[in-house]
């Protein structure tokens, strides 16, 4: 299936998967709208990929966990490039530490941003994909969101919400030929592994977010009545 001239939005653009998924699409002839809190990361990429791929690409600065901040971007955005057909999910953060000793406030933190923003940012671009009849949600959760591990409580807690959320909307949307998929992919080589010490061995052997976006496309390119309901991607590297 051609993505060329479809709308895209990506959340967390600015920076490891999403930039790399916005780049991949930008690739295909999709039209981007970027949505994360750095001004100046979104600026530059759509900058680059306006000149590279001659798509159309607007940028809008928003906290996914804020729902206002959520809504008026969005409504920038598709002012600007129209309505959306491809939502990626992606904006996300981390931080890992035992439920005991973990600050209450980073714990609320981490789920506000990864499960609530994925809401908040699903429900405002929803009922437009149903009034079309059409649509694409990926939801990006984690191997977290299926197995907890010792300090990943608040992490684990939001992505197995991640995971909970897309397969009741999968099921609400699908009559809508809306097709939503959870993504969890093991480590991969981005600044949020390293900054949770996640990066180990050979960086090489890692996933790397290009690897990702290579998945989202293939997803996308389906014929639209395959509903990938959940993809996981790791590594051949067993550390
Ligand atoms: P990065 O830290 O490299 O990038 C995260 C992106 O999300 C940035 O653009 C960041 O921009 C944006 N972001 C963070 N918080 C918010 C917020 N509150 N509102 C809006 N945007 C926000 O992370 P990754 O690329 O590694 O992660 C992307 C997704 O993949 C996340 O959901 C993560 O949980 C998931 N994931 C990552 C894995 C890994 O090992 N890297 C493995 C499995 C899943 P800014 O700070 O400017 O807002």
């Amino acid at each position: 299936m051609s993505l060329h001239g479809k709308i895209a939005l990506i959340t967390g653009a600015g920076k490891g998967i999403g930039k790399a998924i916005a780049v991949k699409l930008a690739s295909e002839g999709v039209h981007l709208g970027l949505l994360a809190r750095t001004r100046t990361d979104l600026d530059s990429l759509a900058i680059t990929l306006q000149n590279s791929h001659g798509v159309r690409v607007s940028a809008a600065a928003a906290d996914v966990s804020n729902r206002t901040e959520v809504e008026s971007a969005i409504e920038v955005l598709s002012k600007d490039l129209g309505p959306i057909d491809i939502l990626i999910n992606n904006a996300g953060t981390a931080q890992f530490g035992s439920v005991a000793e973990m600050n209450p406030e980073d714990w609320e933190h981490i789920v506000k941003v990864n499960l609530f923003g994925t809401y908040y940012v699903t429900r405002t671009v929803l009922p437009d994909m149903m009034r079309r009849n059409t649509g694409n949600i990926i939801n990006v959760s984690s191997t977290a969101g299926q197995r907890g591990n010792a300090t990943t409580s608040a992490y684990s807690a939001s992505k197995f919400g991640v995971i909970g959320f897309t397969e009741s909307l999968m099921q609400e949307a699908r009559k809508f030929n809306i097709r939503v998929t959870a993504l969890t992919p093991s480590t991969v080589n981005t600044e949020l592994a390293s900054n949770i010490g996640l990066k180990i061995g050979d960086e090489d052997r890692m996933l790397q977010p290009e690897d990702v976006a290579d998945l989202v496309l293939s997803i996308l390119k389906l014929p639209q009545r395959v509903l990938v309901n959940q993809a996981g991607i790791w590594t051949t590297n067993p550390q």
